[in-house]
Protein backbone atom coordinates (compact mmCIF):
# COMPACT_ATOMS: atom_id res chain seq x y z
CA UNK A 1 0.00 0.00 0.00
CA UNK A 2 1.51 3.56 -0.79
CA UNK A 3 2.54 5.31 2.25
CA UNK A 4 2.71 9.67 1.88
CA UNK A 5 6.52 8.77 2.94
CA UNK A 6 7.80 6.95 -0.09
CA UNK A 7 4.72 9.20 -2.15
CA UNK A 8 6.30 12.46 -1.57
CA UNK A 9 9.99 11.00 -1.85
CA UNK A 10 8.73 10.85 -5.40
CA UNK A 11 7.74 14.30 -6.38
CA UNK A 12 10.06 16.67 -7.85
CA UNK A 13 9.77 20.47 -8.16
CA UNK A 14 7.02 22.08 -6.09
CA UNK A 15 5.96 19.34 -4.42
CA UNK A 16 9.23 18.65 -3.23
CA UNK A 17 8.63 20.16 -0.03
CA UNK A 18 5.69 18.23 0.66
CA UNK A 19 8.75 15.58 2.11
CA UNK A 20 9.35 18.44 4.93
CA UNK A 21 6.14 17.95 6.73
CA UNK A 22 7.21 15.96 9.78
CA UNK A 23 4.54 13.29 10.76
CA UNK A 24 2.18 15.31 13.49
CA UNK A 25 2.28 18.00 10.40
CA UNK A 26 1.87 15.42 7.79
CA UNK A 27 -1.25 13.84 10.04
CA UNK A 28 -2.88 17.27 10.45
CA UNK A 29 -2.86 17.89 6.62
CA UNK A 30 -4.06 14.61 5.55
CA UNK A 31 -6.85 14.30 8.52
CA UNK A 32 -8.02 17.75 7.45
CA UNK A 33 -7.65 17.60 3.78
CA UNK A 34 -9.49 14.29 3.62
CA UNK A 35 -12.01 14.78 6.20
CA UNK A 36 -15.82 13.54 5.24
CA UNK A 37 -17.07 17.20 5.16
CA UNK A 38 -14.57 17.78 1.73
CA UNK A 39 -13.81 14.20 0.57
CA UNK A 40 -16.24 11.01 0.50
CA UNK A 41 -13.05 8.37 -1.06
CA UNK A 42 -12.06 5.99 1.37
CA UNK A 43 -8.13 6.65 2.03
CA UNK A 44 -6.61 3.32 2.07
CA UNK A 45 -2.89 4.53 1.96
CA UNK A 46 -0.77 5.40 4.72
CA UNK A 47 1.15 7.86 6.98
CA UNK A 48 2.08 7.41 10.64
CA UNK A 49 -0.17 7.81 13.23
CA UNK A 50 -3.67 8.01 10.65
CA UNK A 51 -5.49 5.02 10.27
CA UNK A 52 -6.77 4.08 6.80
CA UNK A 53 -10.76 5.36 6.04
CA UNK A 54 -13.19 3.55 8.30
CA UNK A 55 -15.11 1.90 5.50
CA UNK A 56 -18.56 3.50 7.67
CA UNK A 57 -17.48 6.93 7.46
CA UNK A 58 -16.76 7.15 3.55
CA UNK A 59 -18.11 5.77 0.51
CA UNK A 60 -16.86 2.72 -1.37
CA UNK A 61 -14.81 4.91 -3.76
CA UNK A 62 -11.14 3.48 -2.52
CA UNK A 63 -8.32 6.62 -3.04
CA UNK A 64 -5.41 5.11 -3.26
CA UNK A 65 -2.59 7.46 -3.48
CA UNK A 66 -2.25 10.85 -2.41
CA UNK A 67 -4.45 13.23 -5.24
CA UNK A 68 -3.33 16.35 -6.91
CA UNK A 69 -5.53 18.47 -4.22
CA UNK A 70 -4.09 16.26 -1.07
CA UNK A 71 -0.31 17.31 -2.82
CA UNK A 72 -1.11 21.07 -2.81
CA UNK A 73 -2.82 21.34 0.42
CA UNK A 74 0.30 19.84 1.76
CA UNK A 75 2.86 21.86 0.10
CA UNK A 76 0.76 25.39 1.07
CA UNK A 77 0.35 23.18 4.86
CA UNK A 78 4.33 22.89 4.71
CA UNK A 79 4.69 26.82 3.55
CA UNK A 80 2.54 27.82 6.56
CA UNK A 81 4.79 25.75 8.58
CA UNK A 82 7.65 27.77 7.75
CA UNK A 83 6.44 30.88 8.32
CA UNK A 84 7.05 33.18 11.58
CA UNK A 85 4.63 32.27 14.67
CA UNK A 86 2.76 34.62 16.99
CA UNK A 87 2.23 34.08 20.64
CA UNK A 88 -0.81 34.09 21.49
CA UNK A 89 -3.19 33.78 25.03
CA UNK A 90 -5.39 30.42 25.95
CA UNK A 91 -9.00 32.82 25.53
CA UNK A 92 -7.88 34.70 22.55
CA UNK A 93 -6.84 30.84 21.01
CA UNK A 94 -10.65 30.00 22.37
CA UNK A 95 -12.03 33.00 20.61
CA UNK A 96 -10.25 32.11 17.23
CA UNK A 97 -11.37 28.53 17.28
CA UNK A 98 -14.83 29.62 18.18
CA UNK A 99 -14.75 32.17 15.46
CA UNK A 100 -13.08 29.49 13.16
CA UNK A 101 -16.42 27.09 14.00
CA UNK A 102 -18.71 29.57 13.04
CA UNK A 103 -17.16 30.33 9.47
CA UNK A 104 -16.57 26.77 8.79
CA UNK A 105 -20.52 26.42 9.36
CA UNK A 106 -21.01 29.48 6.65
CA UNK A 107 -18.20 29.17 4.02
CA UNK A 108 -17.24 31.82 1.48
CA UNK A 109 -18.96 30.30 -1.55
CA UNK A 110 -16.60 32.39 -4.07
CA UNK A 111 -13.67 30.32 -2.75
CA UNK A 112 -12.67 27.42 -5.23
CA UNK A 113 -11.67 24.07 -3.39
CA UNK A 114 -8.16 23.93 -4.19
CA UNK A 115 -7.31 27.35 -3.97
CA UNK A 116 -5.66 26.99 -0.39
CA UNK A 117 -3.95 30.51 -0.66
CA UNK A 118 -7.17 31.88 0.26
CA UNK A 119 -7.23 32.39 3.86
CA UNK A 120 -10.77 31.48 4.39
CA UNK A 121 -10.68 28.36 2.01
CA UNK A 122 -12.33 25.80 4.42
CA UNK A 123 -9.57 23.09 4.43
CA UNK A 124 -7.35 25.82 5.99
CA UNK A 125 -9.83 27.11 8.77
CA UNK A 126 -10.35 23.11 9.15
CA UNK A 127 -6.46 23.28 9.52
CA UNK A 128 -6.00 25.84 12.04
CA UNK A 129 -9.12 24.35 14.09
CA UNK A 130 -6.75 21.36 14.25
CA UNK A 131 -3.43 23.63 15.45
CA UNK A 132 -5.05 25.57 18.06
CA UNK A 133 -7.46 22.56 19.52
CA UNK A 134 -4.32 20.56 19.75
CA UNK A 135 -2.61 22.98 21.38
CA UNK A 136 -5.05 23.82 23.62
CA UNK A 137 -5.57 20.37 24.73
CA UNK A 138 -1.61 20.16 25.25
CA UNK A 139 -1.82 23.73 27.34
CA UNK A 140 -4.90 22.60 29.83
CA UNK A 141 -5.70 18.52 29.17
CA UNK A 142 -8.22 18.94 32.18
CA UNK A 143 -10.35 21.75 30.87
CA UNK A 144 -10.63 20.31 27.63
CA UNK A 145 -12.81 17.73 26.05
S1 LIG B 1 -5.93 11.91 -1.22
FE1 LIG B 1 -7.50 13.17 -2.16
S2 LIG B 1 -9.04 11.73 -2.94
FE2 LIG B 1 -7.76 10.63 -1.49
S3 LIG B 1 -8.84 10.78 0.47
FE3 LIG B 1 -7.37 12.46 0.40
S4 LIG B 1 -8.50 14.19 -0.42
FE4 LIG B 1 -9.69 12.33 -0.88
Amino acid sequence: MTHYGDYTQRQTGMYRITTMLNDAQAVQAIATCRHKSFCLKRRLWTVEGLPTDYVTEKSLIPCLEPCALLLEFARKAMRIEQQPKLELSMDDMATIVRALQTALKHPALEVREADFNAPDSPRRICLVLEKLQTALKLASPMETE
